[in-house]
């Protein structure tokens, strides 16, 4: 079997080499320069291969820059559902953070009321005072749930951002693409380019 050669130009000093057809990288024999292969439909080009390094740390560096809003996009989509399930929802279909000291003001009343109908309603005073009381436990526990996953939200939004900063700060854009458990998919950044 017989490796077919073509002839191609160096591009640093434009020397003539011969290289193997499938060649991708080639040392240019007269000035000793790495060479990338660029075989396009009718002409054979090669770049020096710092240029071709140069351009990859830029491609890396945009790929690093898309997951990182990426990943800060998703974290967003994933708290707004989450505080959907958290907010309360008032008579009127309208939904706000749980508060505590709306359960607060609902003891309160539950008190009045009872100290101040307790002739009429007799011993069931004590259920409204119960009411009350169970009323201020449920809506502060649902604001300390709603706080904590709050909290966690903007943990979890430092370290995407810390991560990123870090790698660009370092200059470690392959290093953080390797990282990532899951590859976003084209999806992913077709559906984040429309929501930033
Ligand atoms: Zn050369």
């Amino acid at each position: 079997m017989t490796v077919k050669l073509e002839t191609i130009n160096c591009g640093n000093c434009g020397a003539p080499l011969q290289i193997p057809e499938t060649a991708q990288f080639v040392t240019c024999n007269h000035c000793s320069t790495s060479l990338a292969v660029k075989r396009m439909e009718s002409v054979t080009l090669t770049e020096k291969l710092e240029q071709t390094n140069e351009r990859l740390d830029q491609t890396e560096r945009r790929l690093a820059e898309m997951v990182y809003r990426n990943e800060l996009a998703g974290e967003t989509r994933r708290w707004e559902r989450q505080r959907e399930t958290l907010m309360v929802t008032d008579k009127h279909g309208n939904k706000s953070k749980p508060s505590g000291l709306a359960g607060f003001f609902v003891l309160i009343a539950s008190i009045i009321i009872s100290l101040v109908a307790s002739n009429a309603v007799g011993g069931l005073a004590f259920l409204f005072i119960f009411v009350g009381i169970f009323a201020f436990i449920v809506s502060s526990i649902k604001q300390q749930e709603f706080e904590k996953a709050h909290r966690r939200h903007k943990e979890r939004r430092q370290e995407i951002t810390d991560r990123y900063t870090q790698a660009r700060d370092n200059n470690s854009h392959s290093d953080y693409l390797q990282q990532l458990e899951t590859a976003p998919t084209p999806e992913d950044f077709l559906r984040n380019l429309g929501e930033t």
